[in-house]
């Protein structure tokens, strides 16, 4: 049976508008190749498995090995790259806004909390806002290809921090690169997640 194949997402912005938090060449190697690369993986993985057909969530959550690593791959880096915006908002505001405060105490702490656990993250991963079912705000660190979904949390926003999100333009600087990131966060894209 043919089934239709996962396809790269689209980038919401040209290769160069997030410069210089984040450079062309960086987006051209993440998302060109890196990204581009999990999708031809995942095709090829499905193709005649018990996975074809299904969605990229219901695969991470059904699904092991390098399966459920390529579909995680997928689903992470398509919330991570559709949250950017060099003219976005730049704060939430309403229902959020209120949460985070209630959450963190201030943006101001939710942000240096965020950058901590980013920063903190041994190895390859992804730092998360999600919110659980009763709207509460929380902050994961997920290894490899994890996704906050598998533990019941709606994700809201994600810092890349596997060194190819960020290597060519900050070297072993992590904490440079995720302290710039909050200059081209689309704050109407996270509210509309929450
Ligand atoms: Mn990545």
């Amino acid at each position: 049976m043919e089934t239709k194949a996962f396809e790269l997402m689209k980038l919401p912005f040209a290769v160069d508008a997030l410069e210089p938090v984040i450079s062309k060449s960086t987006i051209e190697f993440h998302y060109g190749k890196h990204l581009a690369g999990y999708v031809n993986n995942l095709n090829n993985l499905v193709q005649g498995s018990d996975f074809q057909g299904l969605s990229l969530e219901e695969i991470v959550l059904k699904s092991e090995g390098g399966i459920r690593n390529n579909a995680g791959q997928i689903l992470n880096h398509n919330l991570y790259f559709e949250q950017f915006g060099k003219t976005a908002k730049s704060a939430p505001t309403g229902k959020l806004a209120e949460a985070i405060v209630r959450d963190f105490g201030s943006f101001d702490a939710f942000k240096d909390e965020f950058q901590k656990k980013g920063a903190t993250l041994f190895g390859s991963g992804w730092v998360w806002l999600s919110s659980d079912q009763n709207g509460k705000l929380v902050i994961t660190q997920e290894t490899n290809a994890s996704n906050p979904i598998q533990q019941g949390l709606c994700p809201l926003l994600t810092f890349d921090v596997w060194e190819h999100a960020y290597y060519l333009d900050y070297q072993n600087r992590r904490p440079d690169h995720l302290a710039a990131l909050w200059q081209i966060i689309d704050w109407n894209v996270i509210e509309k997640r929450y």
